[in-house]
């Protein structure tokens, strides 16, 4: 089988790899599609020493299992569904979990991947596989409704014109929320932000001071923490919404000062994250830039990180 495999010696396209041996309660899921994800592009830098095969936005068909020649798409945590976190519905924070692509569990940027049955969703087929792509960072983005008040009358501002940047700014005006900035440093994303109705300013013409009651940092970067305690208002709340594979180096006195809240904030949920694309809501259109074959990936992958990317695919 042909993936994308990540050691100590980086990223190579391998094509001796065995097929996925199942777990009792897993399933073979072919790839159709796969997205690359900011998280990617952090573990090839070293984020979580992953080894193995990477890739966990992805739509494939189902090769067995009760959904069976269907399209479905995949939560990424797969959990032992004994633990106490797990019976109280907390799986995401199971203890004894795998991620795919991300921790002990190979990933989707392969032509099989094999997930728990019950992290299956089945997609209509008003949803193409581009679009169904997105499900998985769409649903992180959901993560922010079940996180936070929101009663629409709050001042947000959210940090990042990337993928997650644009996806969370989407939902957040989704949720009613009308009093919401985005920053960014790339003119040409900022525009697609406008275009979907959304205020948006350039980081050097960024005013700082206090005003936001949230701040959602969505940068991917280590100067992005900083500049949302920059930004919030005492009693206030910033998201940290991206991971990070350096340290932060910042000075936490202003958290302790100002009384704000600090929220981590990662997967979400994915059957409102199926409805508002497949009703189109959340639109992705201008958010890919181009899909590439699974033997391009390393190329993909810098085309990913190039300042200009939102979402690059890879097709098996
Ligand atoms: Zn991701
Ligand atoms: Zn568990």
């Amino acid at each position: 089988m042909k993936a994308v495999y990540l050691d100590d010696t980086g990223l190579s396209v391998r094509d001796d790899l065995e097929q996925p041996t199942l777990q009792s309660d897993e399933v073979l899921v072919k790839v159709l599609k796969a997205g690359i994800c900011e998280t990617d592009l952090q573990l090839v830098k070293g984020y979580m020493q992953f080894q193995g095969v990477l890739g966990h936005e992805f739509v494939g068909i189902a090769k067995t299992g009760k959904y069976v020649g269907q399209r479905v798409v995949g939560e990424i945590n797969c959990h032992c569904r004994q633990c106490a976190y797990c019976r109280n519905g907390l799986g995401n924070h199971c203890p004894n979990r795998t991620v795919l692509g991300i921790l002990n569990h190979d990933g989707a940027f392969a032509e099989y991947v094999a997930v728990p049955q019950v992290n299956l969703h089945r997609i209509p087929d008003s949803l193409c596989d581009d679009y169904a792509t997105f499900v998985e960072p769409v649903a992180a983005a959901f993560r922010l409704q079940e996180q936070l008040p929101l009663d629409g009358d709050e001042t947000i501002i959210v940090l990042g014109d990337g993928r997650l940047g644009n996806l969370c700014a989407q939902v957040l005006k989704l949720a009613g929320c009308e009093h919401l900035l985005v920053v960014g440093k790339h003119p040409e994303k900022l525009a697609i932000l406008r275009e979907m109705g959304l205020q948006t300013v350039v980081l050097n013409q960024l005013e700082k001071s206090k005003r936001a009651d949230i701040v959602v940092d969505c940068t991917g970067s280590p100067t992005g923490l900083p500049l949302a305690l920059e930004l919030v208002k005492p009693c206030g709340t910033v998201v940290m919404k991206t991971t990070v594979a350096g340290e932060h180096h910042l000075s936490m006195a202003p958290v302790v000062i100002d009384e704000v809240t600090l929220i981590g904030s990662r997967c979400g949920p994915f059957e409102p994250a199926i409805d508002a694309l497949a009703g189109g809501r959340i639109i992705v259109e201008p958010l890919i830039n181009a899909t590439y074959p699974l033997d391009d990936a390393p190329l993909a992958m810098v085309k990913a990180e190039s300042p200009g990317a939102f979402k690059i695919l890879l097709e098996p």
